[in-house]
């Protein structure tokens, strides 16, 4: 059985040397415990910051230990009277074929209707963060126009539908043309942006979006950004989710004062952290599968293959070369 550990703390872009593959004995279980095999593992950005020792909301992870994320495992054997054998379980586990655990904080999936790596996707941490970030912090109004950056990934692409089911105007930008045909294609997005091609952004924000912008969901930061609080209206909400475009970044960014933008537009940025709506993951989980059955919201993944191919679907985030939720198959 194969694990991947944290063999160095990256020095800007991550590199496959950061990790360490080692082969380990499948582990036997005792009395109250299950054995799991790994299906789905979930790669984000913000493991990135984890990977640092740089103190964040969550803990860094240690060298020589196991990587840990998002995971979807089938119980393969059980000493536990709450799991059977064959149940899918969701997951914080660490990336190995095979582990085993008490249950503790693992979440039985129902697989008969959603497939496995949709919990990690739109009806998982993905899918909370775009509805309790939109809703909590954006409080979106039916025809206020929405734009998102970092659209076309696994948490853009779920903000932008639930946007257009709230009745908004919704603008995408996304890093290449697929990408922007894909968030009007499929997501139903107005208008995209491909800020790769696009030589003055704050022009181009402008005309995508002519009522000015209300709400803004940042998933990258930096100049992307900037370029779009030239166009905020008045009390425009911003939802500061992410920033991938500085998390390899050595040096702290210098960019443009916002102060001014927000005094001008009484207008309200604010961080978000998932973890601080756990009350509300419930409410959050039910409305994503109603919407995820009546098909408004579509889960859109790339799949890799292979449980050794996880450390590269992790840097591959950094160029874009997903659409929607990178997961690997194991
Ligand atoms: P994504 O699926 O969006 O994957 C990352 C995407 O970011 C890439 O596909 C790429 O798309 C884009 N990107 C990469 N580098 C850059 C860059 N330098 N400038 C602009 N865009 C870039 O990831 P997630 O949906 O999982 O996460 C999105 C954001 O939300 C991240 O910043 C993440 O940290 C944050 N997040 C925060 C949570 C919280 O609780 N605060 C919870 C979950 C996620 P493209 O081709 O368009 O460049």
């Amino acid at each position: 059985s194969h694990t991947i550990l944290l063999n160095k703390r990256p020095v800007g872009r991550p590199e496959l040397s950061d990790f360490k593959t080692i082969t380990e004995d499948q582990p036997t279980i005792n009395s109250g415990e299950i054995l799991l095999k790994t299906s789905y593992v979930s790669v984000d950005p913000y493991l990135r910051g984890r990977m640092s020792d740089a103190k964040s909301y969550a803990e860094p992870f240690e060298l020589n230990k196991p990587m840990v994320s998002g995971v979807i495992a089938e119980i393969v054997e059980s000493q536990n009277e709450k799991f059977k054998v064959g149940q899918f379980v969701s997951g914080m586990l660490a990336w190995k074929q095979f582990q085993k655990s008490s249950g503790e904080g693992l979440r039985v999936v129902d697989t008969s209707e959603v497939g496995e790596s949709v919990y990690l996707g739109a009806l998982g941490m993905t899918g909370m963060t775009a509805f309790l970030g939109l809703t909590e912090i954006g409080k979106p109004k039916k025809g206020e126009t929405i734009i998102i950056s970092g659209a076309a990934g696994a948490v853009g692409s779920i903000v932008g539908q639930i946007g257009k089911i709230l009745g908004c105007r919704v603008v995408g930008i996304a890093g290449s043309d697929e990408k922007v045909n894909m968030l009007k294609s499929q997501f139903g997005f107005d208008e995209g942006i491909n800020y790769n091609t696009t030589e003055n952004m704050a022009e181009a924000i402008k005309k995508a979006c002519p009522d000015g912008v209300d709400v803004y969901f940042d998933n990258v930061g930096g100049e992307i950004s900037d370029a779009v609080l030239y166009s905020i209206n008045r009390f425009a909400r911003m939802i500061i989710c992410g920033a991938i475009s500085s998390y390899n970044e050595t040096e702290t960014v210098k960019g443009l004062s916002v102060q001014p933008f927000l005094v001008k537009n009484s207008a309200l940025m604010q961080g978000f952290i998932l973890g601080n709506y756990a009350e509300k993951f419930p409410e959050a989980t039910s409305q994503l599968l109603e919407w995820f059955k009546e098909g408004k919201i579509k889960s859109e993944e790339t799949v890799v293959e292979g449980f050794e191919n996880i450390p590269q679907a992790f840097i591959d985030l950094f160029d874009g070369k997903n659409k929607g939720k990178m997961v690997v198959k194991a």
